[in-house]
Protein backbone atom coordinates (compact mmCIF):
# COMPACT_ATOMS: atom_id res chain seq x y z
CA UNK A 1 0.00 0.00 0.00
CA UNK A 2 2.55 2.80 -1.40
CA UNK A 3 0.27 4.47 -3.01
CA UNK A 4 -2.66 6.85 -0.93
CA UNK A 5 -6.63 5.44 -1.34
CA UNK A 6 -8.46 7.06 -4.06
CA UNK A 7 -11.52 8.18 -1.48
CA UNK A 8 -9.76 9.66 1.23
CA UNK A 9 -11.01 12.71 3.18
CA UNK A 10 -9.37 15.93 2.50
CA UNK A 11 -6.00 16.86 4.55
CA UNK A 12 -6.92 19.53 7.18
CA UNK A 13 -2.90 20.57 6.46
CA UNK A 14 -3.45 24.31 5.23
CA UNK A 15 -0.14 25.69 3.45
CA UNK A 16 0.28 29.46 4.59
CA UNK A 17 1.82 30.19 1.38
CA UNK A 18 0.71 29.44 -2.34
CA UNK A 19 2.81 27.07 -4.17
CA UNK A 20 2.51 27.90 -7.57
CA UNK A 21 2.73 31.48 -7.93
CA UNK A 22 6.60 33.24 -9.18
CA UNK A 23 9.02 34.36 -6.61
CA UNK A 24 10.47 32.97 -3.06
CA UNK A 25 8.37 32.46 -0.42
CA UNK A 26 8.56 31.13 3.41
CA UNK A 27 5.95 30.16 5.32
CA UNK A 28 4.65 26.93 6.85
CA UNK A 29 2.42 23.78 6.75
CA UNK A 30 -0.27 24.83 9.16
CA UNK A 31 -1.33 20.80 10.71
CA UNK A 32 -4.08 21.73 13.34
CA UNK A 33 -2.93 20.34 16.38
CA UNK A 34 -5.51 20.59 19.40
CA UNK A 35 -4.06 19.73 22.88
CA UNK A 36 -3.43 20.63 27.03
CA UNK A 37 -1.73 23.88 26.39
CA UNK A 38 -3.19 25.42 23.12
CA UNK A 39 -6.83 24.74 22.24
CA UNK A 40 -6.78 25.44 18.57
CA UNK A 41 -3.17 25.10 18.20
CA UNK A 42 -0.99 23.92 15.31
CA UNK A 43 1.85 22.14 14.25
CA UNK A 44 3.83 24.46 11.98
CA UNK A 45 6.69 22.77 9.45
CA UNK A 46 8.54 25.44 7.90
CA UNK A 47 8.21 25.25 3.67
CA UNK A 48 9.89 27.48 1.05
CA UNK A 49 8.90 27.11 -2.59
CA UNK A 50 11.67 29.30 -5.34
CA UNK A 51 9.65 29.45 -8.40
CA UNK A 52 10.33 31.01 -12.03
CA UNK A 53 8.51 30.15 -14.75
CA UNK A 54 7.58 26.59 -16.57
CA UNK A 55 9.90 23.58 -15.67
CA UNK A 56 10.23 20.90 -13.55
CA UNK A 57 9.50 20.56 -9.63
CA UNK A 58 11.83 19.20 -7.24
CA UNK A 59 10.69 18.54 -3.68
CA UNK A 60 13.46 18.51 -1.23
CA UNK A 61 13.36 17.25 2.08
CA UNK A 62 14.73 16.75 5.58
CA UNK A 63 14.56 15.41 9.03
CA UNK A 64 12.32 12.83 8.13
CA UNK A 65 14.08 11.50 11.38
CA UNK A 66 14.42 14.39 13.61
CA UNK A 67 17.63 13.42 14.73
CA UNK A 68 19.78 13.62 11.26
CA UNK A 69 21.26 17.23 10.26
CA UNK A 70 22.95 17.04 7.29
CA UNK A 71 19.75 17.68 5.41
CA UNK A 72 18.18 20.63 7.27
CA UNK A 73 21.96 22.40 7.15
CA UNK A 74 22.01 22.40 3.62
CA UNK A 75 17.70 23.36 3.15
CA UNK A 76 18.20 25.51 5.58
CA UNK A 77 21.04 27.21 3.46
CA UNK A 78 19.08 26.86 0.59
CA UNK A 79 15.65 27.88 1.59
CA UNK A 80 18.00 31.59 2.56
CA UNK A 81 19.77 32.11 -0.32
CA UNK A 82 18.26 30.27 -3.74
CA UNK A 83 16.90 33.14 -5.57
CA UNK A 84 13.53 32.89 -8.30
CA UNK A 85 16.16 33.97 -11.15
CA UNK A 86 18.74 30.56 -10.76
CA UNK A 87 15.54 28.82 -11.24
CA UNK A 88 13.49 27.20 -13.96
CA UNK A 89 10.62 25.45 -12.54
CA UNK A 90 10.29 25.31 -8.93
CA UNK A 91 11.75 24.21 -5.94
CA UNK A 92 10.02 23.04 -2.79
CA UNK A 93 12.10 23.11 0.21
CA UNK A 94 10.98 21.10 3.42
CA UNK A 95 14.23 21.43 5.37
CA UNK A 96 12.51 19.90 9.00
CA UNK A 97 9.36 17.69 7.68
CA UNK A 98 8.85 16.09 10.55
CA UNK A 99 9.31 19.04 12.53
CA UNK A 100 7.71 18.09 15.90
CA UNK A 101 10.56 15.37 16.17
CA UNK A 102 13.10 17.54 14.83
CA UNK A 103 12.49 20.38 17.68
CA UNK A 104 12.53 17.72 19.87
CA UNK A 105 15.67 15.90 18.43
CA UNK A 106 14.25 12.49 18.47
CA UNK A 107 14.06 10.14 15.71
CA UNK A 108 10.29 9.93 15.76
CA UNK A 109 8.01 12.52 16.88
CA UNK A 110 7.24 13.17 20.63
CA UNK A 111 3.66 13.96 20.07
CA UNK A 112 2.96 10.63 19.06
CA UNK A 113 5.88 8.48 18.68
CA UNK A 114 5.27 8.22 14.92
CA UNK A 115 8.51 7.28 12.64
CA UNK A 116 7.39 9.68 9.65
CA UNK A 117 9.59 6.90 7.58
CA UNK A 118 7.26 4.07 8.25
CA UNK A 119 3.91 6.45 8.71
CA UNK A 120 3.53 6.75 4.24
CA UNK A 121 1.38 7.27 2.74
CA UNK A 122 -0.62 8.41 5.78
CA UNK A 123 -4.10 9.45 6.91
CA UNK A 124 -5.66 12.69 6.89
CA UNK A 125 -8.00 11.49 10.39
CA UNK A 126 -4.88 9.77 11.73
CA UNK A 127 -1.75 10.83 13.95
CA UNK A 128 0.01 14.57 13.82
CA UNK A 129 2.68 12.07 12.17
CA UNK A 130 0.10 10.27 9.48
CA UNK A 131 -1.16 13.53 8.50
CA UNK A 132 2.21 14.97 7.39
CA UNK A 133 2.70 11.94 5.30
CA UNK A 134 -0.90 12.24 3.91
CA UNK A 135 0.01 15.81 3.11
CA UNK A 136 3.24 15.19 1.95
CA UNK A 137 2.35 11.92 -0.83
CA UNK A 138 -1.05 13.35 -1.86
CA UNK A 139 -0.54 17.21 -1.81
CA UNK A 140 3.22 17.57 -2.54
CA UNK A 141 4.87 14.38 -4.24
CA UNK A 142 2.00 14.84 -7.57
CA UNK A 143 3.80 18.10 -7.58
CA UNK A 144 7.67 16.78 -8.14
CA UNK A 145 9.63 15.38 -11.38
CA UNK A 146 12.48 14.81 -8.55
CA UNK A 147 12.39 14.43 -4.81
CA UNK A 148 15.40 14.11 -2.67
CA UNK A 149 14.89 12.97 0.78
CA UNK A 150 18.32 13.43 3.04
CA UNK A 151 18.90 11.01 6.08
CA UNK A 152 22.17 9.98 7.90
CA UNK A 153 22.52 7.49 10.93
CA UNK A 154 20.84 9.64 13.58
CA UNK A 155 21.60 9.17 16.91
CA UNK A 156 21.95 5.16 16.61
CA UNK A 157 23.66 4.54 13.79
CA UNK A 158 26.75 6.29 11.44
CA UNK A 159 27.32 5.62 7.46
CA UNK A 160 30.21 6.14 5.24
CA UNK A 161 28.35 8.96 3.17
CA UNK A 162 26.19 7.69 0.32
CA UNK A 163 23.49 8.58 -2.47
CA UNK A 164 21.13 5.86 -2.55
CA UNK A 165 18.29 4.67 -5.42
CA UNK A 166 16.51 1.31 -5.15
CA UNK A 167 16.15 -2.17 -7.48
CA UNK A 168 12.80 -0.95 -9.08
CA UNK A 169 10.50 -3.09 -11.42
CA UNK A 170 11.06 -0.27 -14.09
CA UNK A 171 14.42 -0.27 -15.83
CA UNK A 172 13.64 2.98 -17.23
CA UNK A 173 12.59 4.50 -13.68
CA UNK A 174 15.60 2.88 -11.84
CA UNK A 175 17.99 4.11 -14.19
CA UNK A 176 16.83 7.68 -13.66
CA UNK A 177 16.87 7.67 -10.35
CA UNK A 178 20.92 6.45 -10.59
CA UNK A 179 21.70 8.72 -13.07
CA UNK A 180 19.86 11.45 -10.40
CA UNK A 181 22.13 10.29 -7.50
CA UNK A 182 25.21 9.74 -9.49
CA UNK A 183 24.90 13.65 -10.38
CA UNK A 184 24.39 14.13 -6.27
CA UNK A 185 28.28 13.16 -6.28
CA UNK A 186 28.50 11.86 -2.17
CA UNK A 187 31.51 9.66 -2.10
CA UNK A 188 29.51 6.12 -2.34
CA UNK A 189 26.72 5.77 -4.46
CA UNK A 190 24.49 2.76 -3.06
CA UNK A 191 21.82 0.16 -4.84
CA UNK A 192 20.05 0.23 -1.67
CA UNK A 193 18.30 -3.00 0.26
CA UNK A 194 16.09 -1.58 2.99
CA UNK A 195 14.95 -3.76 6.02
CA UNK A 196 11.49 -2.58 5.15
CA UNK A 197 10.55 -0.76 2.95
CA UNK A 198 6.64 0.00 4.01
CA UNK A 199 6.06 2.74 4.91
CA UNK A 200 8.85 4.81 3.34
CA UNK A 201 8.38 8.14 1.95
CA UNK A 202 10.71 6.49 -0.81
CA UNK A 203 8.72 3.70 -1.63
CA UNK A 204 5.41 6.12 -2.03
CA UNK A 205 7.93 8.12 -4.68
CA UNK A 206 8.68 5.56 -6.53
CA UNK A 207 5.15 3.97 -6.52
CA UNK A 208 4.48 7.56 -8.46
CA UNK A 209 6.70 6.85 -10.59
CA UNK A 210 9.20 10.14 -9.83
CA UNK A 211 12.49 10.05 -9.80
CA UNK A 212 14.12 9.62 -6.12
CA UNK A 213 16.89 10.33 -4.41
CA UNK A 214 17.60 9.63 -0.60
CA UNK A 215 20.96 9.44 1.08
CA UNK A 216 22.84 8.12 4.44
CA UNK A 217 25.49 11.19 5.10
CA UNK A 218 26.77 10.27 8.41
CA UNK A 219 25.24 10.08 11.70
CA UNK A 220 25.70 9.77 15.18
CA UNK A 221 23.51 12.81 16.08
CA UNK A 222 25.48 15.55 14.57
CA UNK A 223 26.49 16.35 11.28
CA UNK A 224 30.28 16.88 10.50
CA UNK A 225 32.08 19.39 8.12
CA UNK A 226 32.71 17.18 5.60
CA UNK A 227 29.02 15.34 5.53
CA UNK A 228 27.54 18.69 5.66
CA UNK A 229 29.73 20.00 2.59
CA UNK A 230 28.62 16.56 0.94
CA UNK A 231 24.75 17.44 1.39
CA UNK A 232 24.81 21.02 0.33
CA UNK A 233 27.06 20.16 -3.16
CA UNK A 234 24.56 17.11 -3.48
CA UNK A 235 21.61 18.95 -3.40
CA UNK A 236 23.16 21.94 -6.01
CA UNK A 237 24.56 19.22 -8.11
CA UNK A 238 20.76 17.55 -8.43
CA UNK A 239 19.31 20.40 -8.99
CA UNK A 240 21.29 21.16 -12.04
CA UNK A 241 20.91 17.60 -13.43
CA UNK A 242 16.96 17.68 -12.81
CA UNK A 243 17.82 21.20 -15.27
CA UNK A 244 16.25 23.88 -12.51
CA UNK A 245 19.76 25.11 -12.26
CA UNK A 246 21.82 26.34 -14.42
CA UNK A 247 25.70 25.33 -15.05
CA UNK A 248 27.72 21.91 -15.05
CA UNK A 249 26.98 19.24 -12.70
CA UNK A 250 30.31 19.00 -10.47
CA UNK A 251 30.90 15.05 -11.35
CA UNK A 252 32.75 14.25 -8.08
CA UNK A 253 34.23 10.95 -7.87
CA UNK A 254 31.94 8.42 -6.37
CA UNK A 255 32.24 4.55 -5.75
CA UNK A 256 28.95 2.25 -6.01
CA UNK A 257 28.20 0.29 -3.70
CA UNK A 258 25.88 -2.58 -3.22
CA UNK A 259 23.57 -4.20 -0.78
CA UNK A 260 22.94 -7.90 -2.45
CA UNK A 261 20.91 -9.34 0.04
CA UNK A 262 19.99 -9.38 3.96
CA UNK A 263 23.28 -11.18 4.64
CA UNK A 264 24.68 -7.31 4.45
CA UNK A 265 23.08 -7.00 7.89
CA UNK A 266 24.03 -7.84 11.49
CA UNK A 267 21.87 -7.99 14.15
CA UNK A 268 22.99 -8.33 17.90
CA UNK A 269 21.52 -11.16 19.46
CA UNK A 270 22.04 -10.13 23.19
CA UNK A 271 23.50 -6.85 24.55
CA UNK A 272 26.67 -5.53 25.82
CA UNK A 273 29.44 -3.57 25.09
CA UNK A 274 30.14 -3.04 21.73
CA UNK A 275 34.16 -2.97 20.61
CA UNK A 276 34.64 -2.49 16.72
CA UNK A 277 37.59 -4.01 14.75
CA UNK A 278 37.32 -2.26 11.76
CA UNK A 279 36.19 1.40 10.69
CA UNK A 280 33.89 2.75 8.66
CA UNK A 281 34.77 2.90 4.94
CA UNK A 282 37.69 -0.12 5.63
CA UNK A 283 37.59 -3.27 3.48
CA UNK A 284 36.22 -6.77 5.26
CA UNK A 285 36.66 -9.96 3.49
CA UNK A 286 34.00 -13.05 4.95
CA UNK A 287 34.38 -14.27 7.79
CA UNK A 288 36.48 -11.33 9.26
CA UNK A 289 35.86 -10.49 12.53
CA UNK A 290 33.82 -6.71 12.51
CA UNK A 291 32.68 -6.12 15.98
CA UNK A 292 32.57 -8.40 19.44
CA UNK A 293 29.90 -7.74 22.10
CA UNK A 294 31.63 -8.13 25.74
CA UNK A 295 28.76 -8.96 28.60
CA UNK A 296 29.06 -5.85 31.00
CA UNK A 297 27.50 -7.68 33.80
CA UNK A 298 30.37 -9.70 34.96
CA UNK A 299 33.68 -9.96 34.15
CA UNK A 300 35.07 -13.38 32.67
CA UNK A 301 32.64 -13.67 30.22
CA UNK A 302 33.68 -13.88 26.41
CA UNK A 303 32.59 -11.43 24.16
CA UNK A 304 30.34 -12.67 20.87
CA UNK A 305 32.31 -11.98 17.39
CA UNK A 306 29.88 -10.44 14.74
CA UNK A 307 31.45 -11.31 11.35
CA UNK A 308 31.06 -10.22 7.99
CA UNK A 309 29.05 -12.71 5.88
CA UNK A 310 30.83 -11.33 2.56
CA UNK A 311 33.68 -9.21 1.27
CA UNK A 312 33.12 -5.35 0.96
CA UNK A 313 33.84 -2.60 3.00
CA UNK A 314 31.66 -1.47 6.23
CA UNK A 315 29.21 1.18 5.54
CA UNK A 316 27.20 0.94 8.63
CA UNK A 317 27.99 0.39 12.13
CA UNK A 318 26.09 0.67 15.70
CA UNK A 319 27.14 4.27 17.08
CA UNK A 320 26.68 4.30 21.22
CA UNK A 321 29.08 2.30 22.90
CA UNK A 322 26.21 -0.24 24.33
CA UNK A 323 24.14 -2.06 22.13
CA UNK A 324 20.89 -3.93 22.96
CA UNK A 325 19.28 -7.19 21.23
CA UNK A 326 18.26 -6.52 17.87
CA UNK A 327 20.41 -3.69 17.03
CA UNK A 328 21.69 -3.31 13.54
CA UNK A 329 25.56 -3.99 14.82
CA UNK A 330 26.43 -3.14 11.34
CA UNK A 331 26.27 -2.99 7.33
CA UNK A 332 28.55 -4.32 4.64
CA UNK A 333 28.11 -3.70 1.44
CA UNK A 334 30.35 -4.62 -1.86
CA UNK A 335 32.28 -2.22 -3.73
CA UNK A 336 31.19 -2.34 -7.46
CA UNK A 337 33.37 0.03 -9.23
ZN1 LIG B 1 16.59 8.64 8.60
Amino acid sequence: MALPAPDLPPSPVVPTIDLAADGVRHGHLRLPYSRDDSAWGSVMIPICVVADGEGPTALLTGANHGDEYEGPIALYELARTLRPQDVTGRVIILPAMNFPAFEAGTRTSPIDKGNLNRAFPGRPDGTVTQKIADYVARALVPLADVVLDFHSGGRTLDFVPFAAAHRLPDPAQEAACKAAVEAFGAPYSMTMLEIDAVGMLDTTVEAMGKTFVTTELGGGGTASARTAAIARAGVRDLLIHAGILRGAVARRETRWLDMPSGDCFAFAEEGGLVAFRVDLGEAVRAGDVIAEIAPIGRTGAAPRPYRAAMDGILAARHFPGLVKPGDCVAVVAQILG
